[in-house]
């Protein structure tokens, strides 16, 4: 039997390729999205035609409803779930320290740190053995700016990507008794739309010169991490964060 696994921020970048690889690797795949469902759709047609099972759910995870609807979605026609990748994520215009307003921080924390601890919950809650679940997985998607602090941009990102750090090894401790393994992936520039999404479509390439390994991180490079973490070849590895980042940040 498939295990069944739900991905957030499933409609493009690095979820995509996330999906894409659990389904070659058969996973039965639940695709959530904000408001790609054209990418979505294609994720899903991709994981049918790699003979798994796909179903796309719309959540935007800054809505606590929202993410507890996406999971009741994920019960109602998976009956079952065994591993999530807690992905979705948003990234604005780099600014200084100083000049972040109240509009942006709220909606970067509500994105990145509430919909993202929410959503771990919910995973937590149908895995825990102590709850009636199986046991199960969980990779939460951290960054690099966690550890650079952002640096002259991006320090509000990398706030909420540095809490996703100290949530994960939170989880990990408290989860570990309950079969469940919880760690995070830590990439550095990877080329996706989140660049020009936050209006700075050249940041890979302005930012390339901290990158030892001197090119863009894929998409494909962080899913490889993320699907050993949420594999059972990582069964003795919890509570880590792992680095997908060419070598940036160390
Ligand atoms: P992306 O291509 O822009 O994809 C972001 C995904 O998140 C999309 O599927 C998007 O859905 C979804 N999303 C955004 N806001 C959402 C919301 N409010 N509710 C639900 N879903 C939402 O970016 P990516 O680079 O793959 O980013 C994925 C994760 O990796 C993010 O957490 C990001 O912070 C992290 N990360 C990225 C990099 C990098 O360099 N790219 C580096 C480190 C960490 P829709 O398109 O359907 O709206």
């Amino acid at each position: 039997m498939s295990k069944i696994l739900l991905v957030t921020g499933g409609s493009g970048g690095i979820g995509a390729a996330t999906a894409r690889l659990a389904a070659n690797r058969g996973y039965d795949v639940a695709i959530g999205y904000a408001g790609n469902a054209a990418g979505a759709e294609a994720v899903a047609a991709d994981v049918r035609a790699a003979g798994q099972r796909a179903i796309t759910v719309r959540a935007d995870v800054a809505a606590a409803s929202q993410v507890r609807a996406m999971f009741a979605e994920v019960d109602q026609q998976f009956g079952r779930l065994d591993a999530f990748f807690n992905n979705a994520g948003v990234l604005f215009a780099g600014t200084r320290f100083m000049d972040i307003g109240e509009e942006q921080l709220d909606r970067i924390i509500a994105v990145n740190l509430k919909g993202a601890y929410i959503a771990a919950q919910e995973a937590a809650r149908r895995l825990a053995r102590s709850r009636g679940g199986n046991g199960g997985t969980i990779v939460n998607m951290s960054s690099m700016l966690a550890k650079l602090g952002g640096g002259l941009e991006n320090n509000d990102y990398g706030a909420t990507k540095a809490a996703i750090e100290a949530m994960t090894i939170g989880m990990a401790k408290e989860l570990a008794g309950d079969g469940v393994r919880v760690n995070a992936v830590r990439p550095g520039l990877i080329d996706t739309e989140i660049h020009a999404r936050a209006g700075d479509p050249g940041r890979v390439g302005r930012l390339m010169g901290s990158v030892p390994l001197g090119r863009a991180g894929r998409p494909e490079d962080v899913a490889e991490a993320v699907l050993w973490l949420l594999s059972d070849k990582s069964a003795y590895t919890t509570g880590t964060i792992v680095d997908v980042a060419g070598g940036r940040g160390i």
